[in-house]
């Protein structure tokens, strides 16, 4: 067993990964916002004691020292995976709402644990393709760990995708320049997932609330899509239960230190989605788009990303989920939410 930190507990993809950490017999501290925050996740595992389970409050991460009295634990924390960062695209000040969060969190998370958590060895921060992706390049470009997005700072402003895609770069390189910088008595390790669909199980007040990947299924099953079905965008997606276990094997193998892993399980598109759903929910098929309402969310064949997920096969083990089942699970925890589960 581990004693292991996890940041931003109450996110879509922490919560897999907390109980990922568990079932494989770890014992967590997950970071929130609130304390009303933190109590929901304990209420959401009742069986589980407080020495395998248990929060610490953290409000904003962009705060200097954010993390200063977090990584202080007894037993003391052996593993930290860094999760808590801004994911939306709706930021009108790109630098208060996306910067400062992502690159404060990371760089105080680090400090922090070099001043005050020794016994930390492993640190597994969640980066995205966000900080591989170049706009500029051609379309059947196979991405691969050794790329990385050239966005300059004073292009974060453009527009929202900038902000966000600009945060996850900076946040990514200021991790990686720290421990050639610092060298600090921990490695580093990175997952950079694309779009990341799967089964909502943290707690939403409403599907409003629901996490920015997931918008698009819960906007087809809802019927605000019917009209026009929302673009597919960059198309490379990964389910969100091989996300959780590859942080979490980043943080077990001593062969995942100081590496980063490209998770993902290939292309798809809005309309691949509106099929399955189509297919295994019969009940929801007038809420979806058809017809010329289809179109918008088509990939053409040779829009395809490529791409190279072999080093997250070979170093960590991991095998991906199929979209369909991503989908329907997916599927079924919204309508979970919706009946009020
Ligand atoms: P969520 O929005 O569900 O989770 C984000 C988490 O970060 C929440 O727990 C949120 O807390 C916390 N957070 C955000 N800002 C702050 C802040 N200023 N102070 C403290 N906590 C903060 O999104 P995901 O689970 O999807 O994202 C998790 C990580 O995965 C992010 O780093 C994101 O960039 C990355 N990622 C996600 C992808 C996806 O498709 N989902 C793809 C690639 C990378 P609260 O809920 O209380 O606001």
């Amino acid at each position: 067993m581990t004693r292991i930190l996890l940041t931003g507990g109450s996110g879509f993809i922490a919560a897999h990964v907390l109980d990922t950490l568990l079932e494989r017999g770890h014992s967590v501290v997950a970071t929130v916002r609130s304390q009303e925050k933190g109590q929901r996740i304990l209420d959401a595992h009742p069986t589980v004691g407080k020495e395998r389970l248990d929060f610490v409050v953290v409000e904003d991460i962009a705060q200097p020292n954010a993390f200063e009295k977090a990584v202080i634990s007894d037993p003391p924390f052996e593993a930290v995976i860094h999760t808590a960062s801004p994911f939306h695209f709706r930021a009108v000040d790109a630098q208060n709402e996306l910067l400062a969060p992502a690159l404060n969190g990371t760089k105080g998370i680090l400090h922090a644990i070099k001043k005050s958590a020794p016994s930390v060895k492993r640190v597994v921060v969640t980066s995205s393709l966000a900080a591989m992706f170049d706009v500029a390049k051609p379309g059947d470009y196979v991405y691969s760990e050794a790329d990385w997005n050239p966005i300059k700072e004073d292009e974060v402003d453009k527009n929202p995708t900038f902000g966000y895609r600009g945060s996850k770069t900076f946040a990514e390189k200021a991790a990686w320049d720290f421990i050639e910088k610092e060298k600090p008595g921990f490695t580093l390790a990175t997952c950079n997932p694309p779009l990341v669909l799967g089964p909502v199980i943290n707690h939403l007040a409403s599907l409003d609330s629901i996490n920015t990947s997931n918008e698009r299924i819960r906007d087809l099953i809802t019927g605000k899509a019917k009209e026009s079905c929302p673009r597919t965008g960059t198309s490379l997606w990964v389910d969100v239960r091989d996300v959780a276990l590859a942080h979490v094997l980043a943080a077990e193998k001593p062969e995942a230190a100081n590496k980063r892993f490209f998770l993902t399980a290939g292309n798809y598109s809005n309309t691949e989605i509106v099929g399955i759903i189509s297919d295994q929910f019969p009940n929801l098929k007038d809420k979806l788009p058809s017809g010329e309402a289809l179109v918008p969310g088509d990939v053409p064949p040779e829009s395809r990303i490529g791409f190279d997920n072999s080093r997250s096969k070979e170093v960590l083990g991991l095998t991906y989920r199929p979209l369909r089942e991503s989908v329907v699970d997916a599927v079924k925890s919204l309508q979970g939410l919706l009946r009020g589960d």
